[in-house]
């Protein structure tokens, strides 16, 4: 059976094999878009080339790029746990062809790397194409020789992409496995297509126009490819489940996870050793790209996984901090793809570690807090605003952690109560600096509040007391 990193290896050589210059994933933090919290796509790193403000000594190329989808336009944080197919963190594999070769080749391609190559059962899988795209339902005609019924044409924006409101943009077509009739789920689609039965595992970009502002579309003078395949979905069918939370990589990961915290990943346990693996994965590699986790812009949404973590170490009744234990089998699986990894597991671990010794107190008291509320709610019932703050405040319960946590009780949080506590809250305290002391201490003092809040003052006095730090 074929390894993720032999599946990745497999990918990355077929298309070195095509002329296409394989370039090292790029940071998870952009380089070149202060729009974009975190890199969520292989084309990320070239966006650049695509629109022609620059230029490279190539014009087809390969890559596996760290993806992450926990804030933003793409946010699949809400999906782990819930869904077989859904990461924070995942690699995308991705060819990419600037004003070289387009559409049939990239069909081609496609075609033979995941029949031929990966030997995928050519009867197991299904297309989509943008309904207007008859060019790409032909090539999938000529090239796969599938059936009517597995060409299957869709109108919606799913298989129409863009970079932005301007700019490059054009239709897609998506390659999908059907994993089999014993897993819930409908075709592209379909009202049930949120299932894991039809999994996407492949989406081809064909970027042939340039939207202009007044709404018209430029045919591109240089069409281009940008392609998409999560590596761990691939492994999930190439190692015959339709789970990606079933291949080796996750495996060791939550038999780490089983083993270090002594409790073994059956049932409802198995489902937070499942989250605490996908979002080990996503806090480490943000680490390593230099995030850090606090109380503002990237370092938040870094807290935000981490926390949501923890808070599943603690469900399954781990007393002691777990995540940081687990980083040297991740560098076990991972480190060789990603040195980046290796150089900065000293810093990885004590992050961790820290974060866990730090939240862990206010963790227990504000599930404590929380389990007493809900015997209150009754049926799909709403968690008071003020208590949700009360919890964000004191306890450093980020929203959707509390969020995560109602939500398999079937309750949810008074969002627009949460939001006006939290303005009343700073409009009392700015009140009550007026006038105190100079404008500037006052807004250092904010500002430090802001980044901080005020239990991660207590949090770190508390520990420092007790020698923890
Ligand atoms: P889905 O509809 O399943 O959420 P998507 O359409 O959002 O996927 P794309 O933006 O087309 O995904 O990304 C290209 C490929 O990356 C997908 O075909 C899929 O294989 C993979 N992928 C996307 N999101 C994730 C994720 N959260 N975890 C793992 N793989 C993903
Ligand atoms: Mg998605
Ligand atoms: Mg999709
Ligand atoms: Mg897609």
């Amino acid at each position: 059976m074929k390894g993720t990193n032999e599946i990745r290896k497999i990918f990355l050589d077929y298309f070195a094999g095509q002329d296409h210059e394989v370039v090292p994933s790029g940071p998870l933090v952009p380089q070149n878009d202060p729009t974009l919290m975190f890199t969520n796509a292989g084309m990320v790193p070239f966006k650049n080339v695509f629109t022609g403000a620059e230029t490279r000594p190539y014009v087809r190329a390969a890559s596996s790029q760290k993806c992450v989808r926990a804030g933003g336009k793409h946010n699949d944080l809400d999906n782990v746990g819930y869904t077989a197919r859904h990461h924070t963190f995942f690699e995308m594999l991705g060819n990419f062809s600037f004003g070289d070769y387009f559409k049939e080749d990239a069909i081609r391609h496609a075609w033979t790397l995941i029949t031929e190559q990966y030997g995928i059962d050519p009867d197991r899988l299904l297309v989509t194409v943008y309904h207007e795209d008859d060019e790409a339902y032909d090539l999938w005609k000529k090239i796969a020789k599938l059936p009517d019924e597995r060409i299957i044409r869709i109108a919606t924006s799913d298989n129409f992409w863009s970079m932005g409101d301007t700019g490059p943009c054009g239709p897609c077509s998506e390659i999908f496995y059907d994993h089999g009739a014993h897993i819930a789920g409908g075709p592209p689609g379909s009202p049930d297509e949120d299932g894991d039965r039809f999994v996407e595992i492949w989406n081809l970009v064909f970027m042939q126009y340039d939207q202009q502002a007044d709404g018209s579309r430029l045919d591109l003078p240089k069409p281009c490819i940008d392609t998409g395949m999560g590596l761990e979905r691939i492994a999930a069918v190439l190692q015959g489940t339709h789970d990606n939370y079933e291949t080796d990589l996750f495996k060791h990961l939550i038999e780490a996870s089983a083993q270090e915290s002594g409790v073994a990943a059956y049932g409802d346990k198995n489902i937070s050793h499942r989250v605490i693996a996908d979002h080990l994965r996503s806090s480490c590699f943000l680490i390593a790209d230099g995030v850090l986790p606090s109380n503002e812009g990237r370092g938040y949404v870094l807290r935000r996984i981490m926390r949501r973590g923890m808070r599943h170490a603690h469900l399954i009744g781990c007393e002691k901090p777990l995540m940081y234990r687990l980083v040297p089998t991740l560098i076990q699986e991972m480190g060789q793809a990603f040195p980046e990894l290796v150089r900065a597991e000293a810093l990885i671990s004590e992050t961790l570690k820290l974060e866990e010794l730090r939240f862990k107190k206010t963790l227990e008291r504000g599930l404590r807090l929380l389990d007493d509320e809900v015997t209150k709610l009754s049926e799909g019932g709403q968690l008071d605003g003020e208590i949700a703050f009360k919890l964000y405040d004191t306890y450093g319960f980020p929203l959707d952690l509390t969020q995560d946590a109602l939500r398999t009780q079937g309750f949810s949080v008074d969002e627009a109560g949460f939001t006006a506590a939290m303005a009343k809250q700073k409009a009392e305290a700015r009140a009550a600096w007026k006038g105190s002391g100079s404008a500037a201490t006052e807004e250092i003092w904010f500002e430090a509040n802001e980044e901080f809040g005020a239990t991660e003052f207590l949090g770190y006095a508390t520990l420092h007391a007790e020698g923890k730090v």
